[in-house]
């Protein structure tokens, strides 16, 4: 008893904290990028943890605690990757086959959490070693890829939360565009496009007492302003139901009013591209 355990366990393999968090946001990284496939793991390229206390001679020590973990060599092999495990917190080194001269390793990739507590000795200092230029390993080798910013995970990690809340959360516009882009049997019937329509056919009614043309056929101005009607009120009760339910997820917090400016301009884009052809009998429109 006492001991603290610093470790979690993920398919057999052991990691401290900051390296979940590092494997998490590498994990949206490559997925964003299209390297790795949206319905894949993380934990699909990894190759070992760490707390092995001695278990790889090749690593010598340096899995012998936190912080570190190695992955599949085609996760470290051009800079755009390696940069996203910058972005994840953490250094990605590419560790060649060839270099490991006592053991067989195969090509990997290396990656160390940046300000990680829970380094090995050797971690620490090959980490140390790679901010004074060096690769990491014995030797002199310089470093190869782009250089680490060694921003530290925790800073990586509160970013990436703070932006996964707020691509969780729709704009005002996008909520616009959904409803004012809403389709009604056919991609060019929008809601917007009726709503055009119905402008302009009132507008025409004002002077005009021949039949309108919609879609080629002929459309009485009546059905024309009902089926608008229609269509306007069920806009009206979605637009109402989404600002319910934006206002009960965020417990009141969403920008209520932002959302009905955003759905006039969502009106106003309505109108501008909808594509209207109101044929008056026997004349030019
Ligand atoms: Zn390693
Ligand atoms: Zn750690």
């Amino acid at each position: 008893m006492g001991d603290v355990i610093e470790y979690v366990v993920i398919r057999g393999r052991r990691y401290c904290a900051c390296s979940v968090a590092v494997l998490e946001m590498a994990e949206a990284g490559f997925k964003k990028a299209g390297i790795i496939p949206r319905s894949a793991s993380i934990h699909d390229y990894v190759t070992q943890g760490g707390y092995r206390a001695g278990a790889t001679a090749a690593s010598k020590g340096s899995h012998d605690r936190g912080g570190v973990h190695d992955v599949s060599y085609s996760l470290v092999d051009s800079d755009a990757k390696q940069r996203i495990w910058d972005q994840a917190g953490a250094v990605g080194c590419r560790r060649r086959s060839w270099e490991f001269t006592s053991t067989d390793t195969p090509d990997h990739g290396h990656i160390i959490a940046v300000g990680c507590p829970h380094l090995a000795k050797l971690a620490a200092e090959q980490l140390a070693e790679i901010r004074a230029g060096g690769d990491g390993m014995a030797g002199t080798r310089k470093w190869g890829g782009p250089t680490p910013s060694f921003t530290p995970w925790s800073t990586r990690y509160a970013a990436f939360k703070a932006r996964q809340e707020e691509d969780d959360m729709p704009t005002p516009s996008e909520i616009a565009a959904a409803v004012w882009g809403a389709t009604f049997g056919s991609a060019d019937d929008t809601a917007g496009a009726r709503l055009a329509r119905v402008t302009i056919a009132s507008e025409a009614a004002a002077s005009n007492t021949r039949p309108i043309a919609r879609g080629g056929a002929e459309v009485p101005l009546r059905q024309e302003v009902a089926d608008a009607k229609t269509m306007l009120l069920t806009q009206a009760g979605e637009l109402a139901g989404l600002r319910e339910a934006l206002a009960q997820i965020t417990g009141g917090g969403v920008d209520l009013a932002a959302i009905t400016a955003a759905s006039k301009l969502g009106v106003e884009q309505g109108l501008a591209g909808a594509q209207v052809v109101i044929d008056f009998e026997g004349g030019a429109a």
